[in-house]
Order: C-alpha cells, then structure tokens, then sequence
C-alpha cells in the first residue's frame, strides 16, 4: 500500500492537519476505449509515456483506460462531508452498460470508512453527471429517497439548473436519462437541498469555485487552512494522459474550449502553490501534485507527482 489509501476503504484516511479524507470506491476496472472516451487521442500519446501509464492506468491490448469512480470522505473537527456521489445502485441507466442497475456494496464500504449514513452532515457534488449523484439517492419500497437523512446536499445553482427537466429550456442528454428524476429531485422534494453560489464555504475549510466547461455548472471545491491546500477537482480531467496532453477533451465535456481553459487554470494552480489533487476517476494511487513536463515545447504540459 504507497499510498496509504486501502482500495476498499478500511484503511486510514489522508490526514491533513486536523481533516481526515478517505476513499470510498464505487467501480475500479476498465472503463471506455480510449479513442470513445477522447475522441481526439493518438495511441504515439500513450507510447511516449507508457513507462507510468501502463499497466495501472491504460491497457494497450484491450485499448481501455482504467476507471475508478470514488467518493471522497472528508471529516473535519465539526463535519462529516461527503464529497460526490458515484453511480449508485439499482439505477437504471440505459445508456451505460456500466452503470446501469448496480448492486455494490458502497455502503459497507462507507461504514469500514467510519460513517454511517445518518453521519453525514454535507453531501457536496462537483456536477450532477450520472457518477457523481447515484449514491445521493437510495431505493426504499420502491421510492427514491435521500440516502444520507441529517444531510444538506450542496449543488452549484447554475448546475442545478441546467439539469432540472421540468424547464422549458431543458437540453436533453442520453447519458444522463432518469439521473434528475432519481437522483437530484428527491433531494430537492425532501427540503434537503441547498442552491450555492461560487464561492459558499463549509467550516471555512471547503470552498464551492466555479470550474465551468465539462458541464455549465461544474465546481471544484478547495480545501485550505494554514498549513495544507488540495483541491477535488472534479471532472475538471479525467485522466491522467490529460497531464502531458491536456488539449486531449472527453466525449463527455460539454463546452470542449472552456474544459481546456479550466483544466489548464487548475493544473498551473497546482504546480505554483504545490497543491494537492483529488480527482475522482484516477487509478491508485488516486491522488498527486503536478509538476511542469519539460520534454514539450509546443503546448503546456504537464506530469503527476503521486501520491499525498
Ligand atoms: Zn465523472
């Protein structure tokens, strides 16, 4: 174990200061082809660093990249904080093979982490995609209802917005058919939910910023005290070839130039204050700082430092 963050969650946390995060997983495996999940990378990109991708984040024989969907658990001396919400269970997705109709055992994991349900006091969501909501919501005698009772959940207004059905203006996406209706509204029905705006801040520890591009609404959430600095990135990348190559843009970003600008806003904040980084669909060790890739001259680029 390098990283100190035991795959299934009944290892010790990260300890930062006097704020403990642990990882509670969801789905670690393969996940899209490459070239399904960025339409616009080149396999010379995954040769020329083949040396740490493979075999722990890329499979060259099935072309796959390797997936983790996670939560972040995050306590600090007043709150218990659950940061994105993964797939879910009994979900129906039919759009994902993946992620339709699951049946894991996350919230045994959530316990071998040291919560119960009712413990959590903040549910934060970086976005309302699909493996970022499920576990907001649980099926009980065939009603969606919230899975974490004493919870507010926190959602970015802009993004709450843009993916509430009941507007006229409403875009419909196939990726994320039923996600409001079994995921987000049962919250909102159950007077749970709260509306922010940039810059809302839980225990002056954890701040909502806005991180636009993969989805209108989509936030980071930085963690700060005196002492330590991280941020959950969100799906601000995806994957770690998204270091050398940030240009590389997922299927799944809504506005591809604003994603870009983003990313490249978030991993040069990295590297300039040596923060560390928790995105949620890196493979172990899950988390890194960055570091500035020297080899490329014709495009910021980047390179991980794992681990805490
Ligand atoms: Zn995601």
């Amino acid at each position: 174990m390098t990283s100190g963050f035991d795959i299934n969650c009944c290892g010790h946390g990260l300890q930062l200061g006097k704020v403990e995060i642990t990882r509670v997983q969801d789905y670690y495996g393969p996940g899209f082809i490459s070239n399904f999940m960025f339409p616009e990378v080149r396999p010379e990109m995954f040769e020329a660093h083949k040396d740490w991708l493979v075999p722990t984040f890329y499979n060259p024989e099935s072309d796959k990249i390797t997936s983790t969907i996670h939560s972040w658990l995050v306590r600090t001396e007043h709150h218990t904080i659950l940061i994105d919400g993964c797939v879910g269970n009994h979900k129906e997705r039919p759009h994902n093979e993946r992620f339709n109709m699951r049946n894991e055992p996350w919230l045994e994991r959530l316990a071998r982490a040291g919560a119960r349900p009712e413990d959590v006091d903040f549910v934060m969501c970086t976005h309302l995609h699909a493996d970022h909501v499920g576990w907001n919501t649980r099926l009980v005698d065939g009603r969606w209802v919230p899975t974490f009772p004493n919870a507010k959940y926190i959602f970015s207004r802009k993004e709450f917005e843009r993916w509430d059905t009941r507007r006229p203006d409403y875009v419909h996406t196939t990726a994320e058919e039923n996600v409001f209706e079994d995921s987000i509204l049962p919250i909102a029905e159950a007077g749970q939910m709260l509306l922010v705006e940039d810059g809302y801040t839980v225990d002056d520890l954890l701040t909502v910023e806005s991180a636009i591009g993969h989805t209108p609404g989509h936030a980071k959430i930085r963690l700060k005290d005196q002492h330590h600095h991280a941020l959950f990135c969100g799906d601000v990348i995806h994957h770690p070839i998204q270091l050398p190559y940030p240009e590389v843009w997922s299927r799944f970003d809504d506005d591809r130039v604003k994603a870009l600008e983003t990313r490249l806003a978030v991993l040069n904040e990295c590297v300039d204050h040596n923060i560390l980084m928790l995105p949620m669909h890196f493979a172990e060790p899950f988390v890194c700082r960055i570091k500035h890739n020297p080899e490329r001259t014709d495009h910021p680029s980047f390179l991980p430092i794992w681990g805490p």
